[in-house]
């Protein structure tokens, strides 16, 4: 061996070294289920099935759970231009239970293949209407089986609650007690947006309320949307203090809780201002590996799931394993009754 080859293999060996130790053993592929995504927007639009399922299967989203939304946005004859979003203009939002039809005529006329990848879910109702109930009863009747969940139920919810015509809603008003029993009877979870505090209140203002809910309802299965967080209210008063010890406490105190960590969790709680696992919120999640699910909160349009969806695989790569699995898909699986 020349002095040259015996220099040129030394290198190969130090660069096979260099690659051995320092790329991961091997990089995760996880299939996700998106457990909180809405089939329309403000306007009760949709881009459809078809382009659900393309975002789906590019996304490696095996399964999830679809739901309307249960307001729709006026258009205001007073409005200079027709409105893109909610929060547009200050005209009102107003309870729609269209929302359900819209979906289900969609998913019912799929092929049954397509059908199983979701798990629909009701929210065209008014929450503070005491018939509450009995509409949605109205609704499983209608479409037998068809229903696998109720939500995601709109409460204390900043802007949106502002804009809302009517009665305010919250988490433990009597309309929804009786929800919460009819979905206790029927098996169904109900997935539930209530906001933990106002936008100018550092301290769990609307806690109560929503504990109160869990707390009455020991058969029920609550999902609690965005740990109780929001964009406005992340924008507002950045990250609160108190959330992750109270999101512990609930999960101690309730084992019929459950935490929907959809996109406002994810920044600024659980990952920092650089991209890095939060390990406060690790190690929560590794202490209740059963009591997590994620989503894209998507409204109508579906292309950017895989962005939305791909933001979590940092945080998920700092759990273990198992139980990263178990917060991208085995939980609403196993919620779901699916294997
Ligand atoms: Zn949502």
């Amino acid at each position: 061996m020349t002095k040259f080859t015996k220099a040129v293999g030394l290198w190969l060996a130090a660069f096979l070294l260099v690659i051995v130790c320092c790329t991961p053993a091997y990089a995760r592929n996880y299939t996700f289920v998106d457990a909180h995504l809405h089939y329309v927007d403000f306007f009760q639009h949709s881009d459809g099935v078809e382009s659900l399922l393309d975002a789906m299967d590019h996304t490696h989203v095996e399964h999830a759970q679809l739901m309307g939304i249960g307001v729709a946005k006026k258009w205001d004859a007073h409005a200079p231009k027709k409105p893109r979003f909610f929060m547009s203009d200050d005209a009102p939002v107003y309870w729609y239970s269209a929302t359900d039809y819209l979906l289900a005529e969609a998913l019912t006329r799929a092929p049954d293949n397509v059908q199983a990848r979701f798990s629909p879910f009701i929210s065209g109702f008014n929450p503070t209407d005491l018939n509450a109930a009995e509409h949605i009863q109205r609704l499983i009747d209608l479409y037998p089986g068809f229903w696998k969940g109720i939500g995601e139920i709109f409460t204390r919810h900043d802007d949106l609650t502002r804009l809302t015509e009517g009665e305010v809603p919250r988490a433990d008003h009597p309309a929804l007690m009786a929800v919460y029993r009819l979905a206790a009877e029927r098996k169904l979870p109900v997935l539930v947006h209530s906001n933990i505090t106002a936008k100018r209140e550092n301290r769990p203002l609307y806690l109560d309320e929503f504990e109160q809910a869990v707390k009455a309802n020991p058969d029920t299965v609550f999902l609690w949307a965005h740990a109780g967080t929001s964009e406005e209210l992340n924008r507002r008063l950045g990250r609160l203090s108190f959330l992750r010890d109270e999101v512990e406490r609930m999960l101690k105190a309730y084992p019929n809780l459950y935490i929907d960590l959809s996109w406002t969790v994810l920044e600024p709680y659980l990952l920092d201002a650089s991209g890095h696992p939060r390990q406060e919120w690790v190690r929560l999640i590794q202490r209740y590996p059963d009591r997590f699910t994620l989503g894209s909160d998507l409204v109508g349009q579906f292309y950017p799931m895989k962005q939305v969806l791909n933001r979590f695989i940092p945080f998920l790569d700092a759990l273990d394993e198992r139980t990263a699995n178990k917060v991208a898909r085995d939980n609403f699986m196993a919620l779901m009754g699916i294997e």
